[in-house]
């Protein structure tokens, strides 16, 4: 019987590259969405990947949302904790809206999603739970105090769950991408991005959503079940952590 692996955020960007490759790997995935219908829709259709439209930002409707997954794919063995906003601004402009919209969505989903799982995971002996930070959160970045410190909270986090399940087969691990060429990165534009953030990629050029996927692959096989508390690092060379 195949795995079941649910993928928050997993309907565009970085997320939807995730849910492919897992399903490409044999997993049988659910992929959560907090808005965007339309993207959802032509993504399932495209990829026969299901969609489920939640906010990770609350905690009944996770409950909820966990819930329905499970009823129709089957207990969730592996999460990934992808979906995250922006919402940037230097801290002496940030209002209290942005910083909490972004803790919300990047760094309170992780405790929203992980404890509504964690329990099912510890009573079959089995799971993996991984998280999608941010260079920005290993390095801070320049007008996202709110980003960054949810990307840092996400590896605190995940360091904790893996010492206090690794004695039950569950591993928790962190992947933290550089500057990926999603909507997220196009949106900055074009000549910020050849100015000012391309010259600091050793690499020389913006990541693949697919090379964060592969990554995502490995930690969640049965087979890389040493691999727990790690942050994994997918920059190009950025920022050696
Ligand atoms: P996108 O903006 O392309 O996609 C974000 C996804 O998250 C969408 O599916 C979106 O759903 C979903 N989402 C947003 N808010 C919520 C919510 N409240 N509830 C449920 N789902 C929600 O982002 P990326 O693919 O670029 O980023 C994915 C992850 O990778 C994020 O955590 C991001 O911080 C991180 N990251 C990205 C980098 C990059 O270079 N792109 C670099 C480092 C980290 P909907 O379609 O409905 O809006």
């Amino acid at each position: 019987m195949s795995r079941v692996a649910l993928v928050t955020g997993g309907t565009r960007g970085i997320g939807a590259a995730i849910s492919v490759a897992l399903k490409e790997a044999g997993y049988k995935v659910g992929a959560n969405y907090g808005g965007n219908d339309e993207a959802a829709k032509s993504f399932s259709e495209a990829s026969g990947i299901p969609s489920f439209k939640w906010d990770v930002g609350d905690f009944e409707a996770c409950k909820d949302g966990v819930a329905q997954v499970e009823a129709e794919l089957g207990p969730i063995e592996i999460l990934v904790n992808n979906a995250g906003i922006t919402r940037d601004g230097t801290l002496h402009r940030m209002s209290e809206e942005n910083w909490h919209s972004v803790i919300r969505t990047n760094l309170d989903s992780l405790f929203n999603m992980t404890r509504h799982v964690i329990e099912g995971m510890r009573g079959r002996g089995f799971g993996r739970i991984i998280s999608i930070s941010s260079i920005n959160g290993q390095k801070g970045q320049f007008g996202q105090a709110n980003y960054a410190a949810a990307k840092a909270g996400c590896i605190g986090f995940t360091k904790t769950v893996a010492q206090e399940n690794a004695n039950k087969g569950i591993t928790a691990n962190v992947v933290a991408p550089g500057y990926i060429g999603t909507e997220m990165v196009r949106a900055v534009p074009e000549e910020v991005l050849n100015s000012k953030i391309l010259p600091l990629i050793p690499v020389g050029r913006l990541g693949e959503p697919e090379e964060i996927a592969r990554c995502v692959v490995f930690l969640a096989g049965d087979e890389s079940g040493y691999v727990t508390g790690s942050t994994l690092s997918i920059n190009g060379g950025q920022y050696m952590a």
